[in-house]
This record gives C-alpha cells, structure tokens and sequence, in this order.
C-alpha cells in the first residue's frame, strides 16, 4: 500500500510564481482550486481510492465548503501551512503560528484531528529542521516535506529515502518523517513519484521505478499532485523565467490521462494509514 497525497492549493499560489504575484494579490485571481480538486475528487471516487489532501489554511478560510466535501467522502485532511511562504523564510515563532492556525482551522471543518504537514515547496532543509520540533510539539504526528534530493530551491540529499522516525536524524523529537519518493540509480536520487516530475517522465519509466520500489525495495512510495496539475485551462502568469514556466506548464494536458493510469496501476490509501498511525 502507497500514499496518495494532494497539496490543496490555487495555480497562483505557487513558487515558481512568487517573483510576479504577492500573496496580498491571491484575492484578485479567479480561484479554480475547488474545480481542480472536485476533479482529483471523482476520479478517487471511480477507483474506489482514499488519499491525503495537505490543504493551506488560505484556502479553507475562504472555501470551507471544499475541505468539508474532502472529508465527507473519505479523506484524510492534513496541513499545507496557511500562506504558502517557504519555512526558511519564516522565524520559529511565525512558523509555530502558520501551523497552530492551520491546524485549528482545518479541525474546526471536520471535527478531526490534523496529523500530517507538509511544507510548502518541500522547504525542510537542514538549516530548517527546527520546525520538525515545533510540528512536534503543536501536535502533529507526521511530516511529509523532506525531499532527499539536490534542488536549487529545496532538498536534504542525505536523508533516509523510506519512513524514519525523526528522532533518529538529528532532530530529538517525536515525529514520523516520511520523505518524498526517490528512486536511487548509482550514487544519486531521482525524483519520479509526483508534481513536475511526474509529467516530464514517461509514465511506462515511471511505472517501473515505482515497481521497482514497491517489489525490489519493499517499501511504500508516497505520490503527490496538485490540483492545478489536472488544468491545462489554467490562465497564464506572464514575465516568469524560461525554468519556472516549463515546470508549471510542462504537459498539464497529459497530467489526467497519466494519474487514472497510476490509480490502476498500484494501491493507495492515506498516510495515516500507510503509516498505522492510531490514535
Ligand atoms: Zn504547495
């Protein structure tokens, strides 16, 4: 059994964008997060598969609605942060206050506890681990936001590649880390289980490496998307550089086709429950 995880979040609300778009600007373009998630949402449905949705409280201020309707049909609501500004931009003290609202706002939806976080663009690097405590000890149970790989933006390229207890990498704290899905050739880690990479790759190379993980490793891989993934219709940001177009656009129209593939393909359910977290 995999993890399917979704970060909640708008098109315009993405890194690759933060040069042209302040966030004090979100309000004056048109949302289609709710579309884009409905969506995500049917397709589960078909397949009968439950998922992780890692929601930003900007989001479920402003339509509550949808984080009721992903909980209604089954799945699990966790945190993306409230803004989506990257934790090494924040202090420890306006990171605590990001997760402790997101947290209460999410629960206040559904009456359930919130367990899981994800950074926003994966922003736990090593001069960021501190907000593994603080996640600690604001009550959430897990992480998913350390992506063992070299990034210019993001990436930890020594991490353990499978679940770990935190506490076991320089952090001591209680917390399950479970790191995006690489898959190691020779002496380096290639992204190949969500996002960017999922559309560039071929889906039979894909299909392959996550067999490969699955059959040979005997591990659970974690897979990602966003809803503005399954967008092509998305309007378009102008006056971003040549690298942050190409991973926001690359083959949005092939994004759909490709994810009822996978959902064929392999099985999924909730973090939670990959990782048996009980309560
Ligand atoms: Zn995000």
């Amino acid at each position: 059994m995999n993890a399917l995880t979704i970060d909640v979040e708008d098109y315009f609300q993405v890194e690759a964008f933060a040069s042209v778009i302040d966030p004090q600007n979100w309000k004056d373009y048109p949302s289609r997060v709710g579309l884009n998630t409905k969506k995500i949402l049917d397709i589960l449905d078909e397949s009968q598969t439950k998922a992780t949705f890692f929601c930003l409280g900007w989001v479920a201020e402003r339509q509550p609605h949808l984080i009721k309707e992903i909980a209604a049909r089954g799945h699990e609501i966790a945190s993306h942060g409230y803004d989506h500004q990257p934790v090494y931009r924040k202090s420890p003290q306006t990171f605590r206050a990001d997760v402790k609202e997101t947290k209460q706002i999410l629960e206040d939806l559904t009456g359930k506890p919130v367990s899981g976080y994800r950074a926003p663009t994966y922003s736990i690097t090593k001069k960021t681990l501190w907000a593994l405590e603080i996640l600690a000890e604001e009550g959430y149970r897990y992480d998913s936001s350390i992506f063992p790989i070299k990034h210019d933006l993001y990436g930890i390229p020594d991490a353990p590649r499978f679940p770990f207890n935190i506490n076991t990498f320089h952090v001591k704290t209680k917390l399950i880390e479970f790191p995006l899905t690489t898959l190691r050739i020779l002496n380096l880690n290639i992204p190949i289980a969500g996002g960017g990479y999922f559309r560039l790759f071929p889906y039979t190379f894909i299909k392959k490496a996550l067999r490969h993980i699955n059959n040979k490793e005997k591990q659970p891989f974690i897979f990602y998307l966003h809803p503005w993934e399954l967008d092509p219709n998305q309007p378009r940001i102008n006056h971003i550089s040549w690298r942050s177009r190409f991973r926001h656009y690359v083959n949005l129209d092939k994004t759909e086709g490709k994810f009822r593939k996978l959902l064929s393909d392999f099985r999924f359910s909730t973090v939670l429950e990959v990782l048996s977290i009980k309560f």
